[in-house]
């Protein structure tokens, strides 16, 4: 299909929709984006909230090849690494990568406004308030809840974690399908600005509070508030259905979260009025039907504790934006190639962020984590090019996904072996380095 008088539909004017509608109409595609909710950018419809993501290479690299990346990383925090807060309130900071490296933190809201704007000034036609359910595949016909039906030359389905596209194509034979929610769920809680004015935290950091089974954690917004997030388990003990009145959060984050507390002046209020959202991983293969493909959280959603759902969704549209100048249509060689690089990466990036939530609700504040971190850096500077870190990989570089899991499962390995060496705390120095990085062959 070339780009010349052929139309594009797109399910779904989120941050991976709006992103792609830019890259297709550079291309000359005529591209309409059907939204189910409304526009956004009018006043209000936020409800007030900011909620912000941690933006990243594989992202920005995507947002650089349409000409955003400078215009986005205006409105950006920088985050060089981890500010984790313990029981007592010690700070102690890990850095993501090296000097000069750092994820950002960005306005949800902002970057979607930002891209939709860019949309319509390429051309793109935004119709809000159409919620599709159903899709024929062949004909690219979207159905929608107002009782119009749409064709087109092609069809996205950029609609996130519970896609009407792929509700469609679930309904059709050898379509693999699964999904899994985690236990916890999470809560995003205000930190207000200072009585002066200023952030209540270190502004250039990802704040954690790892406790083991959960955690808070606080992204900077530019206002000077942060964005608290509690990962929390639904049942239990410890859990959301324990915490039943204002007083157990209280003394819930009087005993956990002691020193975020003070910072909290909505709590015990936004406790209960703000919703306890659930958590989702999706696979699904194929990504392609007749003339229809799924894209972003719709073909691969993510637990967000890799912080790369977004990033991942940015990276198909760069991958698929590659594929076209290399073909030079949407045709069949290029929807193969694209399902052939990408649903390996989304299983292995939906992989690594389930294990994540792991090592930063628990492992960040072990020690024997610390100390790996720190021979690893050692290997990093000695051999750039052979030992590098999996978050370095995943968050700082263009290795595929499935590349950086297989290698960081090879890496991780050897750091077990290293670390299970007697009194590794006081002899790691003098460690042979090379013979470690050549045990990777
Ligand atoms: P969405 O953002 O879900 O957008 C889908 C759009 O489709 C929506 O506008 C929706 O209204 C519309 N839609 C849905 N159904 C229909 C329909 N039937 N018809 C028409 N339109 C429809 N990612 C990062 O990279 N970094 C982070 O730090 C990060 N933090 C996160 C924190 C949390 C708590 C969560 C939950 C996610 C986080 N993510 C993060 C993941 C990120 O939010 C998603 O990967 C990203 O939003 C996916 O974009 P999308 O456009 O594919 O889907």
């Amino acid at each position: 299909m070339d780009s010349q008088n052929q139309k594009v539909s797109i399910l779904g004017a989120g941050l991976v929709g709006s992103l792609l509608s830019i890259f297709l109409a550079k291309k000359g595609y005529s591209v309409t984006i059907f939204e189910r909710r409304g526009d956004m950018r009018k006043a209000g419809a936020l409800g007030g909230r900011s909620i912000n993501l941690a933006l990243s290479r594989r992202g920005l690299k995507a947002l650089e090849a349409v000409g955003l990346k400078e215009k986005v990383q205006e409105s950006c925090i920088p985050m060089p690494g981890r500010m984790i807060h313990d029981l007592e309130g010690n700070l102690s900071f890990q850095p993501y990568g090296k000097e000069g490296q750092f994820i950002n933190s960005v306005s949800r809201g902002g970057l979607n406004e930002l891209l939709m704007s860019e949309a319509e000034a390429h051309g793109v036609d935004i119709r809000f308030d159409h919620k599709c359910e159903e899709v024929d595949f062949d004909t690219a016909t979207a159905y929608f809840e107002n009782g119009e039906k749409v064709s087109a030359d092609f069809l996205f389905g950029a609609d996130g974690a519970f896609s009407a596209l792929r509700s469609a194509m679930q309904k059709t034979d050898r379509f693999n399908y699964a999904q899994e929610y985690i236990s916890a769920g999470y809560k995003e809680l205000t930190m207000p600005p200072t009585a002066n004015g200023d952030f209540a935290l270190d502004p250039n950091a990802l704040h954690i509070w790892p406790r083991g089974e959960y955690m808070l954690i606080a992204l900077p917004n530019l206002d000077k508030s942060f964005t608290c997030t509690l990962f929390f388990p639904f049942e239990g003990k410890i859990s959301f259905e324990a915490i039943k009145t204002e007083e157990d959060v209280q003394q819930f984050f009087e005993s956990k979260f002691k020193d975020a507390l003070p910072f909290l002046p909505e709590l015990k209020t936004e406790f209960f009025e703000n919703p306890t959202s659930s958590l989702i991983t999706v696979r699904c293969k194929p990504w392609v039907k007749g003339n229809t493909a799924l894209i972003g959280d719709a073909a691969h959603a993510l637990v967000p504790f890799y912080g790369q759902g977004m990033n991942a969704g940015f990276e198909d549209c760069f991958v698929f934006n590659e594929l076209l100048e290399k073909h030079g249509a949407i045709n069949p060689a290029l929807l193969a190639e694209y399902e052939a690089l990408r649903i390996p990466d989304g299983n292995a990036i939906a992989d690594l962020a389930l294990y994540n939530f792991i090592e930063m609700r628990d492992k960040v504040a072990d020690p024997m984590f610390v100390l790996q971190k720190k021979i690893e850096k050692r290997l990093n500077e000695l051999f750039p090019e052979k030992w590098i870190p999996l978050y370095t990989m995943v968050t700082f570089s263009d290795f595929r996904y499935s590349e950086a899991h297989a290698l960081g499962k090879k890496q991780q390995a050897i750091m077990d072996q290293v670390l299970a060496q007697p009194n590794i705390e006081e002899v790691w120095e003098g460690l042979d380095f090379e013979e470690i990085v050549g045990r990777l062959k």
